[in-house]
């Protein structure tokens, strides 16, 4: 028998705010254990916790931009558990009325575009941290308590690893973009949680589900995705049954195990938190945080193709990171060239970003260098060739204009034609047999020839130039 595979995500990102959801505590990465801390975070005994108003207009930034609905109305709930790594034994989450419902987002695949609908979106806030030391017992750290996050739930309609990939991408790509987390995610920024389900194949009932937590990159996810399904699978065709359960995905060993049996709601004891009052937005003031959001990766696109005149494929790629898009944007503001700085943003600068490793993010010199770098070329004081060398210099000492790398080493183009004209002049009277050749018909030699022009020149001749004294000194060989 062949079965589909069904998976719905969860995933939690945490906010960009300064301080904590309900305290003034700080919400920065890093800091010496236990120092981001006071009485509220710690859930002391009749503290008053308070709303921190950023973190509304934030998840409500998320919900709009993945096409959610925002509700009018919305309310924090305690969800009960004994949590070891958050003191107060409740977590302050919503429950029953969050503050966005109803998205979808549509993600490209290698079949098609797909619509994935977005269930809802909550806040809540994160737990500390347990630190399992090797033998030495286990320690927490209660930084991240507190620190606000949004939990978005979608829908169960993925049916493959690689769409889930794509998908979690693009809210990573989303929630970036709009600002509303920084999704580190080797800091924890943004975490994925994959539940995932088998069933015969185009049967409507869905199977039991198993969920894996915390996948913390895209590889792990695409790997988890793989081999739970396969293992679902197996288990059907051996006739058991799949346990509803939370598993553990160990991405060194490649497996999945079983962690804890599932609960269920009703087993958090939900209820309304006493101690806020409700979220009460205002169409006024949902409309009014629509407009602080930015242009999304799928209108830029749209206006990189029709304004810049980009292929799709260059403004799919430009317009993924915002980094990207914001670089060639300040580019193309310097210099008219839109496809030669997409080249160079996709083709060339890439790699080089990878042997330094440096992220999108991080170009080291300015968008103003890369412009400069492209007008070298258009006037024709380089050759594209020597301007990839002059780019990769640029990457040693990103302060040096490329100007001055150019002259620093003597790159320019030889634009004194009486200088070219002799060593071509030199180049053809040593090789003979090319313009015998090139006499007889075979015109494959001026290639060899230009070759050789190029390599005593260092690659500096202009290739135009080049080729016209070639051609006049091959011909008055021939005429003579
Ligand atoms: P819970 O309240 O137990 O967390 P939800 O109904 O909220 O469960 O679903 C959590 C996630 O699991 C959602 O992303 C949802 O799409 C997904 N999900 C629910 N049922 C299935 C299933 N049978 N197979 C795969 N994913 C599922
Ligand atoms: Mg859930
Ligand atoms: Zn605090």
């Amino acid at each position: 028998m062949e079965y589909d595979i069904v998976i719905g995500m969860e995933i939690h990102a945490e906010l960009a705010t300064k301080s904590k959801i309900f305290c003034s505590c700080p919400t920065e990465f890093g800091a010496d254990e236990n120092t981001h801390a006071c009485p509220v975070c710690l859930g002391m005994p009749g503290v008053l916790p308070v709303l921190n108003e950023k973190v509304v207009e934030y998840a409500a930034m998320a919900g709009l931009a993945l096409n959610c609905k925002i509700a009018n109305f919305s309310k924090m709930d305690r969800k009960n558990y004994f949590y070891p790594d958050l003191p107060k034994a409740y977590q302050t989450s919503q429950f029953d009325l969050p503050i966005c419902t109803g998205g979808t987002v549509t993600i490209d695949t290698p079949d098609g575009k797909k619509d994935v609908g977005i269930t809802r979106i909550h806040i809540e806030e994160d737990a500390g941290k347990l630190i399992h030391e090797g033998g030495g017992g286990t320690l927490v750290d209660v930084n991240r308590c507190g620190v606000p996050l949004i939990e978005i739930v979608t829908e169960p309609d993925l049916t493959n690893a690689e769409d889930a990939r794509i998908f979690a991408e693009k809210i990573r790509d989303t929630l970036e973009y709009t600002g509303v987390s920084d999704c580190k995610m080797q800091e924890g920024s943004i975490r994925f949680d994959v539940n995932l389900s088998v069933k015969p194949k185009g049967s409507t009932e869905l199977g039991t589900r198993t969920e894996m937590k915390n996948l913390n990159s895209f590889r792990a996810l695409m790997r988890a995705v793989q081999y739970e399904s396969k293992r679902q699978i197996i288990e059907l065709k051996k006739g058991n049954r799949i346990i509803q359960e939370t598993r553990k995905w160990d991405d060194a060993k490649g497996v999945s195990s079983s962690m804890r049996s599932k609960e269920e709601a009703h087993d958090y004891r939900y209820f309304p938190e006493p101690d806020l009052v409700p979220i009460v937005l205002s169409d006024e003031r949902i409309e009014e945080i629509r407009s602080t959001l930015p242009e999304l990766p799928e209108a830029k696109r749209l206006r990189y193709v029709n304004d810049f005149g980009l292929p799709e494929y260059d403004a799919e790629v430009l317009t993924a990171k915002k980094a990207l898009s914001d670089f060639f944007e300040e580019s193309v503001a310097l210099i008219d060239e839109p496809k030669m700085i997409s080249n160079w943003l996709m083709v060339e600068i890439p790699p080089l970003l990878k042997e330094h490793e440096l992220t999108a993010e991080e170009i080291p010199f300015t968008p103003a260098s890369l412009a400069e770098l492209i007008g070298l070329i258009q006037d024709g004081t380089i050759s594209g060739k020597i301007a990839k060398s002059v780019l990769a210099d640029m990457f040693e000492a990103p302060e040096k204009a490329p100007k001055t790398i150019v002259d620093e080493k003597g790159l320019a183009q030889m634009n004194d034609s009486g200088e070219l004209e002799a060593i071509i002049e030199k180049i053809v009277d040593e090789n003979p047999k090319s313009v015998e050749d090139i006499a007889g018909g075979n015109k494959k030699a001026y290639g060899f020839l230009t070759g050789q022009v190029m390599k005593a020149t260092k690659g500096k001749a202009n290739p135009q130039e080049a080729n016209k004294i070639i051609r006049e000194k091959v011909q008055a060989k021939i005429d003579s």
